[in-house]
């Protein structure tokens, strides 16, 4: 499909993925709440603990709440017979105004949680009030080489500590009980462009930590640490380094053969940067390795080739980090189809066989099932509609590409379906092993993807190769309305129902108010998902249909918890508005009005405790900007550049998303120090970067000059509205 408009990516925005002790005493607790004590030493997580945790549901002690991530409690006291009863029991709120979007552990009624800047609070789930929290002081500026947002996914636990991987690349081991630092681990060697957000995993005594940083040049790896002292016990690199060098492993030797160019200068991608998971039979860890850096691959390697170990999982021995085996769901990536996404394990029954399956939905749109023994395909099939590939060939493993998927060879924009946001993000899925269903947060968007003719590499800055300026809307006003209502047409967010087994969608529900969040399944016949409009609600498990839900009153994208304390059943999800599309923002996010309100929700049957009212925003005042006299090309030059530059934070267009400064609103000071923050880094604390040495004034003065005439445009627009 040729692009007829180009403003397709904005689908994304239109989604708005960016986006209490009272009543009935329900003292009545089922067996499930009660059984179980023999294994839990109070506060303790131990190896057996957790290995065992699928028959505890009254913790959840990793991230996937068990180390196969199924994300599915044994629970049955909330159920789609009393649903309806749920209320909220208290909310916690956060100190910070950025994305939320951490799965919280829950060990022996204390619940260890992350919110924005890697800050950990623990939390008494009986009363909800803190008992300590810890703040790593992140340093603001590493905020450039987020970019995605400050977010953090989580902490893990081991022993009696508490671990947290920070934005600037620190893994810090805590002192569970009171929050103190007990040791702190640089996984980056002080090297931009590393991030953390991703939650750790604890296998017998090792942390394991990967890392962000794909768009922006990093070369992907992933370490474990000894939980006790941090000392680093292995690292393993995702793609091959200088070959010139003595590779780190036979496994890097190898995929070296797959990479042409003088890959080894741009970093090559590959960060493995959320997805783990463990079987302690097979002693198997897997993780998910991202996307390549730049995404062209006509820049990333130059003659071609698979790209090793890109957007593949891979099997690796826990103890070594030794390679075991690697399936590559999307070969010389292209589009930015990461395998980062949530894998889950279990055991399924296919064709009269019980196989050992791993399951994840990538980026790329089709769903598959492995045999997590071998790696070996079973089978893949598309969960959302696909353009980039026609189907993936059982003979080959490989997707069969369309001619529109190679982008990369002309100059021609395309529009490709999904878009770079994937058919499926970082949003967990969760998996019912009782009726055999995942639940998948799924997104059908197209997004356009154009190699960039004006491409030159600057480190530490996004470097893709692609052209962003794509991703703008029209600004004249009723094209722009044009746009907005042909990409909500294009575009759409459901929660799918999926059986692995026979490779079909079982049910969906559609969102209206925005993408989905993670997902929680229950034995009480329930999923939970919260959305982008802040509805946090439950389903029935078999049918799809909504039984219960409840105003969050911000976009909820974390994944749901349950446990149970004295009794009780608990559900909890944190809500808070962020993300890389609340960042981007952009005309159909702005319409609505997004606002942060992060908070830790947690809800139990009979519950009846209310939030705060919302108060009406208040109204924007718009400071007149300095006079609208720049020459057209420089305002297009300005244009240009900011959509490479700016608009990933800032928002398409200069319209901000609602969570980083609207520069359209910019007061008399801001225009007056523009050279001062944009250029020499005056708001550096705050994680505004200084571009001394990557834009120069004639070019950030061009951006000035854009952002100025669409301070002008809203000018326009209020006096136009005025005289009507
Ligand atoms: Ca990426």
């Amino acid at each position: 499909m040729r692009v007829s408009f180009l403003w397709a990516f904005l689908l994304v925005l239109s989604l708005g993925l960016a986006g209490c002790g009272g009543g009935a005493d329900e003292s009545t607790a089922t067996p499930t709440l009660q059984k179980h004590k023999a294994v839990v030493d109070e506060g303790n997580v131990t190896a057996e603990r957790i290995t065992r945790a699928d028959k505890d549901g009254d913790n959840w002690l990793t991230h996937g709440r068990t180390y196969d991530e199924q994300r599915y409690s044994p629970l049955t006291q909330v159920t789609s017979a009393n649903v309806s009863q749920l209320g909220l029991a208290w909310s916690f709120d956060l100190p910070t105004k950025r994305g939320v979007e951490a799965t919280p552990l829950v060990i022996d009624g204390v619940m260890y949680t992350t919110g924005p800047w890697s800050i950990v609070y623990a939390i008494d789930v009986r009363t909800g009030h803190q008992i300590w929290s810890y703040d790593p002081q992140v340093d603001r500026s590493w905020a450039q080489y987020a970019c995605c947002d400050v977010v953090n996914r989580g902490v893990a636990a081991w022993g009696r500590h508490i671990f947290v991987g920070t934005l600037d690349g620190y893994l810090v081991g805590l002192d569970a009980e009171s929050g103190t630092e007990v040791w702190r681990i640089d996984t980056i060697g002080r090297r931009a462009p590393y991030t953390i957000t991703g939650a750790p995993r604890v296998i017998k005594g090792k942390v394991i930590i990967g890392n962000g940083g794909a768009e922006y040049g990093a070369r992907g790896y992933v370490t474990a640490y000894d939980a006790e002292t941090g000392r680093r016990v292995w690292r393993v690199y995702t793609v091959p380094g200088d070959p010139s060098r003595p590779f780190e492993s036979p496994a890097l030797e190898k995929a070296a053969a797959t990479w042409t160019g003088e890959w080894w200068k741009s970093g090559g991608g590959g960060t493995v940067w959320d997805s783990m998971a463990y079987d302690p039979q097979l002693d198997l860890l897997y993780i998910g390795v991202g996307n390549g850096g730049p995404w062209n691959p006509k820049i990333r390697s130059t003659q071609g080739g698979d790209n090793l170990y890109l957007s593949s999982i891979i099997a690796l021995r826990s103890e070594t980090g030794d390679y075991v085996w690697h399936f590559q769901t999307t070969p010389g990536d292209a589009w930015d189809y990461a395998a980062t996404q949530h894998i889950v394990l279990a055991d399924l029954n296919i064709q009269g066989k019980q196989r050992k399956v791993l399951m994840q939905a990538p980026k790329n749109g089709f769903f598959y099932v492995l045999d997590r023994e071998s790696g070996q395909l079973i089978s893949a099939k598309n969960y959302v509609p696909v353009s980039w590939a026609s189907r993936i060939d059982p003979a080959t493993r490989r997707p069969v590409l369309t001619d529109d998927a190679r982008y990369y060879e002309g100059t021609q924009p395309r529009l490709l379906r999904p878009s770079s946001a994937g058919g499926h993000n970082w949003q967990p899925m969760a998996f019912d092993p009782k009726v055999r269903r995942m639940f998948i947060p799924a997104i059908d968007m197209p997004g356009v993807f154009a190699a960039d003719p004006h491409f030159e590499e600057k480190a530490g800055l996004w470097n893709t190769g692609t052209d962003r300026s794509y991703d703008a809307m029209p600004e004249d006003p009723a094209q722009l309305e044009q746009a907005l209502a042909q990409s909500a047409a294009l575009s759409s967010a459901a929660l799918i129902a999926w059986d692995p087994v026979e490779q079909r969608e079982v049910w969906r529900y559609v969102h209206t108010g925005g993408a989905g969040g993670g997902v929680l399944a229950t034995a009480g016949g329930l999923v939970f998902e919260g959305d982008g409009s802040g509805e946090f609600a439950a389903f029935d498990t078999s049918t799809g249909r909504k039984l219960w839900h409840f105003d969050g009153q911000s976009a909820i994208q974390a994944a749901p918890i349950s446990y149970a304390v004295d009794g009780n059943q608990y559900v909890t999800v944190m809500a808070g508005l962020g993300g890389a599309y609340a960042l981007a923002g952009g005309a159909a996010l702005e319409r609505t009005a997004p606002v942060n309100r992060s908070r830790v929700l947690t809800f139990r049957l009979g519950a009846n405790q209310h939030l705060p009212a919302v108060e009406p925003p208040a109204p924007r005042l718009l400071p007149d900007p300095p006079p609208d006299t720049a020459a057209p090309d420089q305002i297009a030059l300005g244009r240009r550049l900011y959509a490479m530059r700016c608009s990933m934070c800032h928002g398409v267009n200069a319209i901000s998303g609602g969570i980083i400064p609207d520069l359209r609103y910019m007061d008399a000071n801001g225009h007056k120090g523009w050279d001062g923050v944009v250029t020499y880094g005056a708001k550096k604390l705050s994680g505004m970067p200084a571009f001394e040495k990557l834009l120069t004034l004639d070019e950030t003065d061009a951006i000035h000059a854009y952002v100025t005439r669409r301070a002008w445009d809203v000018k326009r627009a209020a006096a136009a509205t005025d005289k009507k």
